[in-house]
Parts: structure tokens; C-alpha cells; sequence
């Protein structure tokens, strides 16, 4: 009997490029590169650097040396987003094709002043695009409007119907991606967004298994939809839990002494410290919090 083809293994890391890597990357980057070292797979790098106005050159090179020193190596030269636009242009053509994508021209203004609350989660798209007349929407194209593109949330989840996905650290997820609204497809300033440009790649790439931290669990369900609407294969996922300051407060870029190159600079053994963090342990001054 013929055997069965067997799925390759693979897992990925993929900072963007606009900033030094904290613990919380180091800690995402080690449970990756673990998980495929242990089950014979492939460990990835890609750049998502979509987002030309806050790339930085210096941060692809520091990215790498951080993760040489926590002993992390990709088994492929690094991938970048920003040479694979036209990838993401057929993903949103072929969204627009099946009549779920439509322009948005609405400025930075009308969505800030449209937007419910000051502080809390991203405010959620009124929708005031939508039901823009086919006749004005292409007016303002040939116009040379640049738009952004969104995606008709309803009528996709109406489409795929109830998607359920499973989490290796969390259970079973009933997709809540109308949570999210009508999410951005392609950016005004970039030709595409993070949610699309991820979700190809991860395809593309052969990628069998997403380790990423709690802050995405929302953002999978939106992953998962889009799978589901341009058939593409599903990952497994594991979101891990994120790492705090002293005072609980999650860890962000900006914080330069969480950050690894900041640890590196001042002499921490980082062979040592990816074994403490693979093991659960955190250097002092840091806590696990919720996302
Ligand atoms: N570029 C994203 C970030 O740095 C990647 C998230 C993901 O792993 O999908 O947050």
C-alpha cells in the first residue's frame, strides 16, 4: 500500500520590523523554534513589514542577532512581507471577485469621530461605506480616491457559517469574528493589513502550527474566516501566555529594558535565559499576566 503523504511540520516568528524585540517576543520566538525542533519541523522567520512609514533597517538586523544569542535560527533565509504584495492583491481580488470587499473613503477623522469610546478596544467600523451606491464608489476610483478596502463582515460570516477552531494551550473557539466588524482588507497606505498579509503567508509558507502570545486569540478568529473563505489550509494554534512588568502591565515595545537587545547590551547569558523562559521561568521583576 502507498503511504500516506504526510503534512510537513512547520512554525514561524513574525515581528514587525518597528522595533527591538521584548521578553515576550523572545518567549513566542523560543516555544516556536522548540516546538519544531522537537517534532521534526521547520522553524521560519518572516518580517511583517507591510507598514513602510515605521520600518526601520536597523531592527531586521537586530531582530536576527537577538535571536542568534537566545541560540534561534531559521531554517530558511527570512521572508518579507513587503516583497510579496502582489500575493495579498489576489487574495483581496479574489475577495472582491466573491462580492465581499468594498472601498472604504472614509479619513482617519470620520473614523475618530465616529469612534464610541476614548479608551477600550479598537473602535468598530460603522460601516458607513457599505451601502456607498456602486456608481459613487466607482466615481471617486476613477477620480483617483485611494480607498482603503474592507471586508462585508455579515455577508462573509453568512457565508462560512458557525467556524469552530481548536487552541493546543486553550480548547475548543467558537469563531466570534463579527466581533471585529468590517475589518480592514488593504490599507489606504499599504496594499494590504495585518489580518490578510498573515493569513496568506501562513499558507504560503506551509506553516502547520502557530505559537503566538494571548494578545491574537481574537485576531485567530479572524484568520480562521478568512481561511475559510479563500479555502485555504487551517494551522493548528497555541497562544501562550504574555509577560508582564512589576506592575503587571503587559510588555510593549517601547519598554527598553524589557527589551532583549537592552538584556543582551548588558551582558545576560541568553542561552540561559531561553532555558529558564521555555521552563516557565521568568527573570526577576517580571510577571505573567492575562491578555
Ligand atoms: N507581526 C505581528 C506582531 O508582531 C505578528 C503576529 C503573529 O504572530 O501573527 O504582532
Amino acid at each position: 500500500m502507498p503511504a500516506l503523504p504526510i503534512q510537513p511540520l512547520a512554525t514561524r516568528f513574525a515581528p514587525s520590523p518597528t522595533g527591538l524585540l521584548h521578553l515576550g517576543h523572545g518567549l513566542s520566538v523560543l516555544l516556536a523554534h522548540q516546538w519544531a525542533r522537537e517534532n521534526g519541523g521547520k522553524f521560519l522567520l518572516r518580517f511583517d513589514d507591510i507598514d513602510a512609514g515605521r520600518v526601520r533597517d536597523a531592527y531586521y538586523a537586530a531582530t536576527i542577532t537577538d535571536l542568534a544569542w537566545l541560540g534561534v535560527e531559521a531554517d530558511a533565509p527570512p521572508v518579507r512581507q513587503s516583497s510579496r504584495l502582489q500575493l495579498y492583491a489576489a487574495a483581496l481580488e479574489k475577495l472582491r471577485d466573491m462580492g465581499l470587499a468594498y472601498p472604504c473613503f472614509c479619513s482617519r477623522k470620520d473614523l475618530a469621530q465616529s469612534a464610541a469610546a476614548p479608551h477600550g478596544p479598537a473602535p468598530i467600523y460603522p460601516g458607513t461605506c457599505r451601502n456607498l451606491a456602486p456608481d459613487a464608489a466607482a466615481a471617486r476610483l476613477a477620480a483617483g480616491d485611494l480607498p482603503a478596502w474592507r471586508l462585508d463582515m455579515a455577508a462573509a460570516t453568512t457565508r462560512t457559517g458557525p467556524i469552530i477552531w481548536h487552541d493546543m494551550a486553550g480548547g475548543a473557539h467558537t469563531a466570534n469574528a463579527a466581533a471585529h466588524g468590517d475589518i480592514v482588507l488593504a490599507r489606504r497606505d499599504a496594499p494590504t493589513s495585518y489580518h490578510l498579509s498573515s493569513t496568506i503567508d501562513d499558507a504560503e509558507m506551509g506553516i502547520s502550527h502557530v505559537v503566538r502570545g494571548h494578545d491574537l486569540l481574537d485576531a485567530t478568529d479572524v484568520h480562521r474566516l478568512l481561511q475559510a473563505l479563500l479555502t485555504l489550509p487551517t494551522p493548528i494554534y497555541q497562544h501562550h501566555a504574555l509577560i508582564g512588568d512589576a506592575m503587571g502591565r503587559r510588555l510593549a515595545k517601547r519598554d527598553g529594558a524589557a527589551g532583549l537587545t537592552a538584556m543582551r547590551d548588558a551582558g545576560v547569558d541568553g542561552l540561559r535565559l531561553a532555558a529558564d523562559l521555555i521552563d516557565g521561568k521568568l527573570p526577576l521583576g517580571y510577571c505573567w499576566v492575562k491578555a
